[in-house]
């Protein structure tokens, strides 16, 4: 009887348990339908409100009941606001890089080469090599259980939440198998357009990929599922596999629900044989053509690829038969069966010895790569800024990786990406947790790490360095080399010691002589001159550089008291009032000056003698020479003499050179130049002509400038 009762009982609790279990599995299915019509064929079934209230009660069910929750749920597509880390995950499959050529011959050359081993009994594809993220995808009876980045080719990072949100990637396949799916995630042309749009510059990025892998990287799911990500996906594993061919793999993958590139060209003997094996595989999107056509086919597609709505950097070329592939086999790092062709040689190729870490003055850690000497465009590169830890995971940086690296803009190097991870074992480059140089734990700001300390010896050094700096104080011989000796010597702890310190200490060490030292003891009674708008722009408050300490000045705060009042009162408005001072700047501004170091180095320089107002006496000129050294060479038709022309610079805060140098700003060229003129083109001297010059300081050159008479 007992035993009837209980059972009853038990049978009434379950129901409504059984009840909202059917309820989520039916709010799945229609919305996971609702979600394909919505994403893949841009159709809504229904209208937004009642997307919503489906989506709602499911996430709602699926809060009180996870015991439920599909592992495919469609809610997913929207990401978390939960902050996931990258658990690194060990791939089950070879994840390798591919050979590469830099020319359509080269290509053209391993084609015919393999044609002849094989005598023409092989067919080939040719791929679009997308420009995009290196991604594998784990699928366990059907299910999308991992999305794992390239990272090393052996361990890569598990980033299977942002990847889930990404509409085009099935979470479940059509059928119940395990797979492991290999392709590229990527940013189509338009949407990083809008997306970059948006950015302001110092946030923007440089193109597609990099942006698509700061997303692929978003701690929170939700942010990665704003941004319209795609995938293509090229080759797949899985067990029982029984493809003889490339063509009947993409047949696959396509047939369970990936996405798969249809831009694809299969080569064999004759076009006609090539679009039956097509036709068979049930690809009859893919371009059919025969051996003959594979030149033009390169050249058409390289010319066309500007057109195409998403970035390619090459073209990838694989054989066809997989028996072919085993026959080939693999070097250490590449399949021999295949092979890239980079549309453009990248700039220079090295090895990333080891990574220092470099921190300024404001305590911000940055990354610096060693590289093994590369010469791109001329210029010898072994040094180049990995900026933060995110821009490396980015990257997927590691020591002893080879790296594509340019110059940004010509001038500054960067690492485009990496080619050929290393061999060594070692994974993506962390930023130690203290500080190499005083021992501080490292403290995240945004995304950048920080020495807290400011006493730590390499800031304080690097502050001095700032300070003394010829766009700064321009203290001559208070260089690096000389900030070290003095630092060494005990003589030099802070900014302020620069006008107590006894320069002739130096004598005791190598490399200084009576000459130097007394130059060293001018300079730096030269620099009490300096006027307002440098000392405020040398004291290395964020934000404040030469334009925004003159545009402070120009604003109505003549001298440090009235800053310093406005910061202590917190009056952020009146900063704000002066054109292009934005909130963010005050605000960082007025917190450096409130700091007690602060402080405390205003007064101790003031006490020194520095100039900390405006003068009146001085020139009204607006500086736009300022910090810069101007050299003139050949003769000018609006000026009677030379240092007419040296004067006008000097009123607006330049500098007069005699000779041009790497340090030369601008050369001011007229009529006849010479020597200089070639030396300064060769080293990049930005050159202005006379005319230029008087519209620069707002002269009329009708009107030739003579001498004043006394
Ligand atoms: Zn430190």
């Amino acid at each position: 009887m007992a035993l009837i009762v209980f059972f009853i009982y038990n049978k009434a609790m379950t129901n409504p348990l059984e009840m909202i279990e059917q309820e989520m599995r039916d709010l799945e299915a229609r919305l996971t339908e609702l979600q394909r019509a919505y994403y893949l064929d841009s159709r809504s079934l229904v209208s937004d409100q009642q997307y919503d209230k489906l989506f709602d009660r499911l996430s709602h069910l699926e809060e009180l009941y996870p015991q439920f929750k599909a592992p495919d749920s469609p809610t997913q597509r929207v990401g978390s606001d939960l902050n996931s880390d990258f658990p690194e995950f060990r791939h089950t499959i070879p994840v390798l890089s591919l050979d590469k050529a830099y020319s359509a011959q080269t290509v053209l050359d391993w084609f015919s080469k393999a044609q002849a081993k094989f005598s023409n009994n092989l067919s080939f594809v040719l791929e679009e090599k997308i420009d995009g993220i290196s991604m594998v995808l784990y699928y366990e009876k059907g299910l999308l259980m991992h999305a794992v980045t390239r990272g090393n080719g052996i361990i890569g990072n598990e980033v299977t939440q942002n990847i889930k949100t990404m509409p085009s990637i099935p979470l479940r396949l059509n059928e119940p198998i395990d797979l492991v799916a290999r392709g590229e995630v990527y940013l189509g042309k338009a949407d990083f357009e809008r997306l970059n749009s948006e950015k302001g510059e110092d946030e923007a990025y440089a193109n597609p990929r990099n942006l698509a892998a700061g997303a692929v990287r978003r701690q929170k799911s939700s942010e990665t599922a704003r941004i319209p990500l795609s995938m293509f996906v090229y080759e797949g594993f899985w067990d029982g596999m029984e493809s003889t061919d490339h063509i009947a793999i993409l047949s696959r993958l396509k047939a369970l629900g990936l996405p798969t590139n249809p831009h694809i060209a299969y080569f064999s003997l004759n076009a006609s044989l090539s679009r039956q094996r097509l036709d068979e595989a049930g690809l009859n999107e893919m371009k059919a053509l025969g051996f003959s056509d594979i030149e033009q086919y390169i050249r058409e597609k390289t010319e066309q690829r500007k057109a195409l709505p998403y970035e390619i950097d090459g073209l990838v070329a694989k054989v066809n038969e997989i028996r072919v592939r085993e026959e080939l086999g693999y070097t250490e790092h590449h399949p021999r069966w295949a092979i890239a062709y980079k549309f453009e040689a990248p700039q220079a190729e090295t090895v990333v010895q080891s990574i220092e870490i470099q921190v300024g003055r404001t305590g911000r850690v940055t990354p610096v790569a060693r590289v093994q000497k590369a010469n791109v465009g001329g210029a010898d590169i072994q040094r180049i800024t990995l900026h933060n830890q995110q821009y490396i995971n980015e990257l997927e940086l590691a020591i002893g990786d080879t790296v594509s690296i340019s110059r940004r803009g010509d001038v500054i190097p960067a690492v485009e990406s990496v080619t050929e991870k290393n061999n060594l074992g070692n994974t993506t480059y962390q930023m130690p947790k203290s500080c190499p140089f005083c021992g501080s734990g490292l403290v995240k700001i945004g995304a950048h790490h920080f020495c807290p300390n400011t006493q730590c010896k390499e800031r304080v050094k690097q502050k001095l360095i700032f300070f003394c700096d010829r766009s700064q104080m321009d203290i001559e011989g208070l260089s690096t080399k000389t900030i070290e000796d003095l630092i060494k010597l005990g003589l030099i702890k802070d900014v302020p010691d620069i006008y107590t310190c006894d320069f002739k200490a130096l004598l005791s060490v190598g490399g200084y002589g009576e000459r130097s030292v007394s130059l060293l003891e001018k300079a730096v009674e030269k620099s009490r001159q300096n006027p307002y708008v440098k000392v405020l722009s040398s004291l290395g408050l964020p934000e404040i550089g030469k334009k925004a300490a003159s545009t402070l000045i120009k604003g109505g705060f003549k001298d440090i008291d009235s800053l310093l009042e406005a910061a202590s009162s917190n009056a952020i408005e009146k900063v704000t009032a002066i054109d292009q001072m934005g909130e963010k700047t005050a605000r960082s501004l007025f917190d450096s000056l409130n700091s007690p170091q602060m402080r405390q180095l205003i007064d101790e320089l003031r006490n020194q003698g520095l100039h900390f107002s405006e003068e009146e006496k001085q020139s009204d000129l607006e500086q736009i020479f300022s910090g810069q050294a101007w050299c003139i060479t050949g003769s000018l038709d609006s000026f009677s003499s030379r240092e007419l022309a040296e004067a006008e610079i000097e009123k607006r805060g330049g500098k007069a050179v005699s000779s041009v140098s790497s340090r030369t700003s601008v050369l001011l060229a007229g009529k006849n130049a010479g020597s200089k003129l070639d030396k300064a083109s060769e080293l990049g001297v930005k050159i202005v002509s006379e005319k230029e010059f008087l519209d620069l300081i707002g002269m009329d050159a009708a009107s030739p400038i003579e001498p004043d008479l006394f």
